[in-house]
């Protein structure tokens, strides 16, 4: 696949990832402005719904950056009472994408009891990795997230995201994921989490003219000695192609795949993700009667 069909990754957005020497913690750090911009502009959200989309793409990219960078990572949360999905999707390119999926008429998610965050890794081979938490009342996409890395992944972990809105614009959007190493000592330890306090909220810290993922990193680690081990691009992009909008298209039941090849007009088909319009034509589903 040529990524750069796709999407260039100019958006400005910029992921940071950085180990303390001595061996304590992981840092990751990720201006998502752009990236969350991109996503929402896609999809039909407003309000609160747009603020827990952002959160949820930018700790979904900060989750991804933990672990092996080819990795993809796809983040499911599902409201309460099974009212409403927001899927957010890291590709290993940097390629970020996302779906808002609310009942008619609805602007927010509910995040509390019963609300379900599945988080699937997809290794190069197309091995599956998946967990799940349910969410406690009163959950929000950062505290879900962080239940899910402490009960699925087993790793403390401290994570803070902001998705800061005026009106319907998305003024600034970003986080910060810290992870607890197994070589972690009392003192380091004690250090963090007093000056994690402060950054439980970051919005302020976002919003700011001078935000960005290197700066928000060397706050986090003042006085730290550190070294930056990868700096990556990110933004809004979708790898979606006929080819994989046709496959889609291999769950339907060969009767009503013989109804579509009647058609003959090619089949009009958008992206969910991205909007992205195909026109398809039927003779090309012959293939999917076959290996049915
Ligand atoms: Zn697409």
């Amino acid at each position: 696949m040529n990524l750069e069909d796709h999407v260039p990754l100019s958006s400005g957005d910029l992921i940071q990832r950085a180990l303390t020497h001595d061996g304590a913690f992981r840092v990751i750090t990720a201006s998502t402005t752009q990236t969350v911009r991109g996503a929402l502009a896609a999809q039909a959200g407003q309000g609160e719904v747009a603020r827990q989309f952002g959160d949820l793409l930018t700790a979904t990219v900060l989750f991804r950056h933990t672990m092996a960078p080819e990795l993809r990572v796809q983040s499911v949360l599902r409201g309460a009472g099974g009212a409403g999905t927001l899927v957010a999707d890291s590709h290993p390119e940097g390629m970020t994408r996302g779906l808002i999926q609310l009942p008619q008429g609805a602007h927010t998610m509910d995040c509390g009891a019963g609300a379900l965050l599945r988080v699937m890794r997809t290794l190069p081979g197309g091995k599956l990795n998946q967990g799940v938490v349910e969410l406690d009342v009163g959950s929000s996409v950062t505290s879900g997230f962080m239940s899910y890395l402490q009960v699925s992944e087993q790793v403390d972990s401290m994570l803070a995201v902001a998705t800061v809105l005026h009106g319907d614009e998305v003024v600034a959007a970003g986080g910060y994921l810290v992870q607890l190493l197994p070589e972690v000592g009392r003192g380091p330890l004690m250090i963090m989490t007093a000056r994690l306090e402060d950054y439980q909220d970051i919005s302020r810290e976002v919003a700011g003219a001078q935000f960005s993922a290197a700066g928000l990193l060397e706050q986090l680690l003042d006085g730290m000695p550190h070294t930056v081990v990868e700096t990556s691009p990110i933004g809004f992009g979708c790898w979606c192609s006929e080819l994989r909008v046709i496959s889609a298209l291999a769950t339907l039941p060969a009767a009503d795949l013989r109804e579509l090849m009647q058609d003959p007009e090619p089949l009009q088909i958008s992206c969910d993700y991205c909007g992205k319009s195909y026109r398809i034509h039927p003779g090309s589903l012959q293939g999917l009667l076959s290996s049915s």
